[in-house]
């Protein structure tokens, strides 16, 4: 029976420390987290590291210290592969479930080895979103992992490496998992608030965000004495922050038939201002077109920088007085002017 993962059910929870470290360190976690009845417990034995004179894991060594606590907690583990010889002592030593890593994943050939060394293998496997936003490269690497015949794939949102993460380790840029459960509604998609955050206090605010947004599980790094991890030691949470984190969590529903009758009424009202937007979206394009045929007329540059410039900061400077978020509009009107931009072209392109 579940306890405090109690309001966590039919969700997927997977807790544990970055890296194996030691026997005891792992025995102190397990010792910690398992009355939270996670699914799974999970400990990197080989890490991927940016510089090689960093930790870089205990190896085959920690898979021995995984089993023990298998057997010892009755919890299910789980570690990350990242070669066919990982999933090869992986197997041996009834590891229950691997993750490929976000470095992994953004290369198809490694995938493919993995693929083709689980060939018969019937473990979950669960894919982190590689480090760059290519949503179809994550497919992929969840394509290549079904057609070798595996069932049980899950995917792993762990936000993305970009030159501005503002406040995050790694931009969570949620439109990609939920464009993700769009195309393939019946795939799990967890999150790993952990990595997005890289600090310890930012974890449960990420983590009730992919809650809101029906995520199916959560996989969270969790260490007996973060201070003194060997890796990731400012994201992990204590085992304290850990059950806090599952006791505030606030699951929602996402089953559509239960929606009470004013959210229908107000979804209508969404749809016709939504039909007015595009009915204004259209009429500003026919007359982009008007003015792209007088700049070819006048033989006049489609982009007009300073104009462009004026028009930007004009749109941000009215929205404040509307509550609208400066980097919304923002983007909305990039948006507009690229599509701008490309009709006119087109237009002054043709003969
Ligand atoms: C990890 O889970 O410890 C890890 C290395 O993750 P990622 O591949 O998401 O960076
Ligand atoms: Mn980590």
């Amino acid at each position: 029976m579940k306890t405090l993962k109690s309001g966590l059910i039919n969700k997927v929870l997977i807790a544990g420390p970055c890296s194996a470290e030691s026997y005891n360190q792992l025995d102190e976690i397990a010792k910690g987290i398992v009355q939270l009845s996670p699914d799974y417990f999970r400990a990197g034995v080989w890490k991927p590291r940016t510089r090689p004179s960093e930790f870089e894991g205990i190896g085959i060594e920690a898979l021995e210290w995984l089993r023990q606590i298998k057997k010892k907690y009755s919890l299910k583990v789980c570690t990350e592969v990242a070669n066919p010889n990982h999933v090869e002592q992986c197997l041996t030593f009834g590891i229950d479930a691997l993750w490929i890593g976000a470095r992994t994943t953004t290369n198809p050939f490694s995938v493919q080895d993995i693929a083709e060394a689980l060939k018969g293998e019937q473990l979950p496997i669960f894919v982190k979103n590689p480090l760059n936003p290519d949503l179809k490269l994550w497919i992929g690497a969840i394509e290549r992992l079904k057609k070798a015949g595996i069932e049980n794939v899950y995917a792993v949102h762990r936000g993305f490496s970009l030159t501005d993460n503002g406040t995050y380790r790694q931009t969570p840029l949620w439109q990609i998992p939920i464009e993700l459960k769009r195309i393939f509604p019946d795939l799990k998609i967890i999150c790993d608030p952990s990595h997005i955050a890289g600090k310890s206090e930012l974890v449960e605010s990420l983590s009730q965000t992919a809650m809101n947004i029906g995520l199916d599980g959560l996989m969270i790094e969790v260490h007996h004495n973060p201070q003194i991890a060997k890796t990731d030691a400012k994201q992990q949470l204590s085992i304290h922050q850990f059950k806090n984190l599952l006791n505030n969590l606030i699951i929602s529903k996402t089953e559509e038939n239960v929606l009470p009758e004013k959210i229908n009424i107000l979804r209508k009202e969404i749809d016709n201002i939504d039909n007015k937007l595009i009915e204004l979206l259209s009429e500003r394009m026919n007359v982009a077109n008007k003015i792209a045929q007088i700049k070819k007329e006048s033989n006049l540059s489609v982009l007009q920088v300073n104009r462009w410039n004026k028009l930007l900061s004009e749109r941000i400077e009215y929205s404040q007085t509307k509550q609208l978020s400066e980097s919304f509009i923002k983007e909305i009107f990039e948006q507009i002017h690229k599509e701008s931009v490309r009709v006119q072209d087109e237009i002054i392109k043709s003969k």
